[in-house]
């Protein structure tokens, strides 16, 4: 039997051992997927004890994203540019491997769950911690036409467009936005502390869609405020959630599972708990 984990702090509300479980299952894998609280000050360790144990793979979430790049044996070009790791595949001779596959699940879910045309698109993300660094070198392999970076703390965007330096990567100040973006991201955690990211109102128009990063409840106002201000199509985080999980999954077991059937469970266990 194989074992996999989640590894943070907090990480008692993490789903991903629900969607590790549901994969196994439906994919006939022989694992175990479990959720191990790190100390702050200990994840290199927590992690380390995992692969001695026999861990086969962890994933990673906050805050431990970025140390999880700095120990890692190798990293993967795309987790190297985000900076952040939040998949780690342990090999044969106990090696680390680090891969961000964040951006590679926003994707899946921008493409393949709302049919967003991401090539030739103008994008506006909104946050520039992890998240996003994670999504922008996905959103440019797509293709997209521009990517302008808005946020709270405008020197932390200018340093991840500098890290990037592709002429489409730029920087704007919310307040300069005259023009509605093709596609709006929101990748800040500002919901996460009950606080509310600014919409900058002219980004947003009849032909935009709208993608909150995070899902369920916490998502609800900027969806709301979204839609009030004309957006085609809105939607939360939790298909990005599910989809990076699966090519996490693909990562380890070589089999890449459906995520269909799994978006549907959880949206399903999200509503039943907010009833
Ligand atoms: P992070 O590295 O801590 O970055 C947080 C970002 O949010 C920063 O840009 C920060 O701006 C901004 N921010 C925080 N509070 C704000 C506020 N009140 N108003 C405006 N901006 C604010 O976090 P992260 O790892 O990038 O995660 C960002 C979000 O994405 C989290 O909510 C996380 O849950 C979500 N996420 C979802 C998935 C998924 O699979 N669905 C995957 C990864 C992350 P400053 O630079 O000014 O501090």
């Amino acid at each position: 039997m194989d074992h996999y984990a989640v590894i943070g702090n907090p990480v008692a509300h993490s789903r991903s051992p629900v969607i590790h479980r549901l994969f196994a299952v439906a994919t006939g894998q022989e694992m175990t997927y479990q959720a191990l609280l790190a100390p702050r000050d200990g994840f290199a360790q927590t992690l380390r004890a995992f692969v001695g144990r026999g861990g086969r793979g962890a994933n990673v979430t906050l805050p431990f994203k970025e140390e999880a790049a700095a120990i890692v044996d190798r990293l993967d070009p795309d987790a190297g540019l985000a900076g952040a790791v939040n998949t780690v595949v342990v090999a044969a001779d106990g090696t680390l491997a680090g891969f961000n596959t964040d951006g590679i699940g926003l994707i899946a879910d921008l493409r393949n769950g709302l049919g967003v045309q991401l090539a030739g698109a103008r994008i506006l993300m909104l946050g520039a911690g992890g998240a996003a660094r994670g999504a922008i070198g996905p959103l440019l392999g797509a293709g997209c036409a521009l990517l302008a970076l808005c946020n709270r703390t405008p020197v932390r965007a200018a340093a991840v467009a500098a890290v990037f330096a592709d002429r489409r990567v730029t920087v704007i100040d919310g307040s300069d936005v005259r023009d509605p973006f093709d596609l709006i991201i929101n990748a800040t955690s500002a919901s996460l502390t009950g606080a509310t990211v600014a919409l900058p109102p002219r980004a947003i128009g009849a032909e935009s869609t709208f993608y909150d990063m995070v899902y369920g409840d916490a998502a609800r106002a900027s969806l709301e405020t979204a839609l009030s201000l004309g957006a085609r199509v809105v939607s939360d985080g939790l298909g990005m959630l599910v989809e990076q999980a699966a090519a996490a999954f693909a990562l380890w077991r070589g089999v890449r599972p459906d995520t269909k059937a799994v978006i549907a469970e959880l949206r399903a266990q999200i509503e039943e708990s907010a009833l």
